[in-house]
């Protein structure tokens, strides 16, 4: 039976096939859940059209099979879950926890990322308009405190850094923030192992977990993983993509760079000896704190 005090996921958005950086975010997760006796959920984060295909939800089930990173139970998509969304946002609206915002993008931008209320006293109507969570009510403490579990301490004050922010987008889109943070409570997620791009994200789901009283999950960033340049490896800068024909060697990099010491003998071993491998020797303490880059396995 597996160990239901451990629920993790991994939740890309169909914006691309996975590439190196997002496959180190999915192999973890999933070590940390399998080393614990947990299950492990796939959730397809496809909430935001304009940036996404379709397409690639099949690519990316396709290349997490293709590493042995089987799911447990059904691969949910958000897309499926618009409604939720709104009855949770129609609460926070009731208790007068939000307001609509008509600020556009150039205020935003000269505001330099925090958010001054301005729309708050105007008294808007939703329609058309961004809707934000008041952060400077302090229905819950706003300065929040994330021990993470590979990064440590993580300190944000969200007034001061954040603002009130946006829940749902001008064009009647529902933001990662508020969509993640319901679909971590509706499927009952425990621990999230996820890349550091996320960390500054985590202080508004605590914000908006304690807003709605969800309990918090367990977080674990890794570190990114980033080119020769120092620079981020991502779909926008053309990160090389997984070689389909090769995914044992991807695993035992991704190891390398996890920082797991896989032994140069399992390099090229079946996908399924090098899963067993990891999960029997996995160690979340190991897992390195500042951005690495892939280490090359032609040796
Ligand atoms: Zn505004």
């Amino acid at each position: 039976m597996p160990n239901r005090d451990y629920v993790g996921r991994f939740a890309p958005s169909p914006s691309g096939p996975l590439h190196f950086g997002s496959l180190v975010c999915a192999l973890a997760s999933f070590l940390d859940a399998k080393r614990n006796g947990g299950v492990w959920r796939v959730r397809i984060e496809d909430i935001d059209p304009p940036r996404e295909d379709p397409k690639h939800s099949a690519t990316i089930l396709a290349q997490l099979v293709n590493h042995g990173l089987q799911w447990d139970g059904e691969v949910v998509y958000q897309s499926q879950f618009l409604k939720d969304y709104q009855r949770v946002l129609d609460r926070l609206q009731t208790r007068q926890l939000t307001y609509a915002c008509q600020c556009n993008r150039k205020r935003i931008t000269q505001l330099g990322g925090v958010y001054d209320g301005h729309c708050d006293a105007l008294d808007l109507a939703d329609a058309d308009r961004a809707i934000r969570l008041r952060v400077r009510q302090a229905i819950a403490p706003c300065t929040i405190t994330i021990d993470d579990q590979v990064m440590g301490h993580h300190y944000q004050d969200l007034l001061r850094e954040v603002g009130d922010f946006v829940l749902r987008r001008r064009d009647g889109l529902y933001s990662y923030q508020l969509a993640s943070v319901i679909d971590d409570h509706r499927q009952g997620i425990t621990h999230i192992v996820r890349g550091s791009d996320l960390l500054s994200s985590t202080p508004r789901h605590r914000y908006l977990q304690q807003c709605l009283g969800y309990s918090a999950p367990d977080y674990a960033h890794l570190p990114l993983a980033v080119d020769l340049h120092g620079n981020k490896l991502s779909k926008q800068n053309h990160a090389a993509p997984l070689n389909h024909a090769a995914p044992s060697k991807t695993l035992w990099q991704a190891l390398a760079w996890l920082q797991q010491d896989p032994p140069k003998a399992l390099l090229g071993a079946p996908v399924e000896a090098v899963i067993a491998w990891a999960t029997a020797h996995w160690s979340l303490g190991r897992v390195p704190n500042v951005p690495q880059q892939p280490s090359p396995t032609d040796t």
